[in-house]
């Protein structure tokens, strides 16, 4: 029998880390069955593994054998979320190489059940909680965190999660699923993310009955204190890390605008709620008229909902009309709005200011169907949270006025939607171009198979970070928006566009955030800077792989 080679380290080459058992519950650094044998004798880890050696396609077999057992979608959450805990590599390699099967558990519709039950699920924390009472100190609860070259923080203060509404500090899931996205769709190193929640209470009267439940068990906290508390976290971001890009997520509707115009020229910060969605919902459009061959200038649309993610769109649509060369005042009136009062007229003395601009003369309407009617939409945008208020009849309706309607459900989780793609195919007899929040099966109508494009914010804002981190960004200009939904709408291919789908696959989000961020990169620094085969190599190559480092060298 061969014996075996013994391995041996100088002083120079003993690691700077843990080694043996907290080698392996260590998850940056773990392997788990992946580790040499090498490395198991210098790092004592002999026999704290099985004697088989696995290479990293071995792993992800097992891995996905045991996912897809679980028993649904909240377990396959769990069971991926207990992977990222134990080996981060394995992690982001099943999840890049499975995102359109794993995208739906790690985010939306998955993440919105996880978030419902988190206190419930809790096996370990991730991120940052920081909490009402803990003001004067958040600067010091920011350096407890063990990665200090943070480039993208997701914060949340758990209002308006999804539109399943106030989940309070539950709602760490979404900063958390965000920023997988990150690193899946876009290769930010996952040592440079840091989610966060701001802890300041719950008006959700379930929870606060509910002893599991993890938050502060108070109401929410609002007003001077609440404002204190975001201006000193802002503050204490930018001296603790400040290379940091801060984006806001799911933030209640009421504080989404006011603190993105309070901060957007202070720190580098933007709204994924209403700029990216805005962009995303921009790149569809733009889309949506390579298919029915009109022009963005000769679009009216309705949205169903004015809140964050509704105004957000229309400040972008009229933004690229302006672009386009129309008169502002003039670009407001293609967007009109109806909420739960009814159409968003002049007349209306309980809208805020950033919707006043696009309440228009109108006699006052309560049927969003006789809306329809009335202002003869060519598109219809869903953003109420509510489902099922885009009717057979609203749908008909959109299909006797145009022969191409665009009807967008965007409300998550799917629950939520507006309508099914199911209802809009069948109910517009197969004319409709259609997307949604959250994703949707193909549809089988007649002798077509439509493919249902998923408006998910995926496809923009890791792009967007990967743009802002790699060219320095001071600030988030508003344009960036713009240039990440051109460019987005470029990406669509023909093909893509021949069988339904207004956004490109899924599987190719990685190279969508690549082109993204070279474009972003171009916005921000100028191409006097850099060459664009220069700004695509720094992009490039800063973008993570899921590989096993080599620990011994
Ligand atoms: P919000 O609370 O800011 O706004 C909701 C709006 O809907 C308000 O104007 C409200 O008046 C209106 N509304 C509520 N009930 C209504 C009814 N019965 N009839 C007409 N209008 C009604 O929420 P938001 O941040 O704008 O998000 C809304 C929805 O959009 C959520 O479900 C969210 O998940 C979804 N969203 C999707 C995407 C995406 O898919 N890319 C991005 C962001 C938000």
């Amino acid at each position: 029998m061969k014996t075996p080679e013994k391995f041996h380290m100088s002083s120079e080459q003993q690691p700077q880390f843990s080694k043996g058992i907290d080698l392996l519950h260590n998850p940056a650094l773990n392997k788990g069955t992946a580790f040499s044998e090498k490395e198991r004798e210098l790092l004592g880890l002999k026999g704290l593994l099985p004697p088989r050696i696995s290479t990293i396609e071995d792993q992800e077999i097992r891995i996905l054998e045991n996912y897809r057992k679980q028993s649904n979608d909240l377990e396959k959450y769990v069971y991926l979320m207990s992977l990222q805990d134990r080996n981060e590599v394995l992690f982001y390699y099943l999840l890049m190489n499975h995102i359109e099967e794993m995208m739906p558990i790690v985010y939306t519709p998955t993440v919105g059940k996880a978030c419902q039950e988190y206190g419930h699920i809790f096996r370990r924390p991730r991120g940052i909680f920081i909490s009402i009472e803990n003001r004067d100190e958040v600067a010091d609860i920011l350096r407890n965190w063990p990665d200090k070259d943070i480039r993208i923080i997701v914060v949340t203060d758990g209002e308006r999660i999804l539109g399943l509404g106030d989940l309070g500090a539950n709602g760490m899931g979404i900063p958390v699923g965000k920023l997988n996205l990150y690193t899946a769709c876009a290769g930010i190193p996952p040592s440079m993310c840091l989610p966060v929640t701001l802890d300041v209470g719950t008006d959700n009267g379930k929870l606060l009955k509910d002893p599991l439940y993890i938050g502060s068990h108070h109401r929410r906290i609002r007003g001077n204190e609440y404002d204190e508390l975001l201006d000193e976290f802002m503050e204490a971001v930018s001296e603790v890390f400040p290379k940091a890009v801060i984006q806001f997520e799911d933030f209640g509707n009421a504080n989404a605008y006011r603190l993105l115009q309070k901060y957007k020229d202070k720190y580098c910060t933007f709204n994924d709620d209403i700029q990216g969605t805005a962009a995303v919902s921009l790149a569809g459009l733009l889309s949506s008229l390579r298919i029915t061959g009109g022009k963005l200038s000769d679009q009216k649309v309705l949205f169903l909902g004015a809140g964050t993610a509704g105004i957000g769109i229309g400040d972008l649509i009229v933004r690229a009309l302006v672009k386009d060369g129309f008169a502002e005042d003039q670009a407001r009136k293609r967007c009109w709005f109806f909420d739960s009062k009814g159409l968003l007229n002049s007349d209306r003395k309980d809208i805020q200011v950033h919707q006043r601009i696009f309440a228009h003369h109108h006699l006052p309407i309560g049927s969003f169907k006789d809306a329809v009617k009335s202002i003869r939409p060519t598109a219809i945008i869903g953003v109420s949270g509510q489902p099922g208020l885009f009717t057979k009849d609203v749908i008909q309706t959109m299909a006797e006025i145009n022969e191409r309607p665009i009807i967008f459900a965007l409300s998550n989780p799917t629950s939520r939607s507006e309508c099914t793609a199911e209802q809009t195919y069948k109910w517009s007899d197969g004319r409709a171009i259609f997307a949604s929040g959250s994703p949707f099966e193909e549809v089988q109508f007649e002798e077509n198979t439509f493919h249902p494009g998923q408006g998910n914010n995926a496809y923009i804002f890791p792009g967007v970070g990967l743009g802002l981190i790699v060219s320095g960004a001071e600030r988030v200009a508003d344009n960036v928006f713009y240039v990440a939904a051109k460019k987005m709408a470029e990406l669509v291919s023909d093909e893509d566009l021949e069988r339904g789908a207004i956004f490109p696959s899924i599987t190719d989000i990685r190279g969508v955030s690549f082109e993204i961020g070279t474009s972003v990169m171009e916005s921000v620094n100028g191409l006097s800077e850099n060459l664009p085969s220069e700004i695509s190599e720094k992009i490039s190559s800063f973008m993570y792989e899921p590989q096993y480092m080599e620990l011994l060298i």
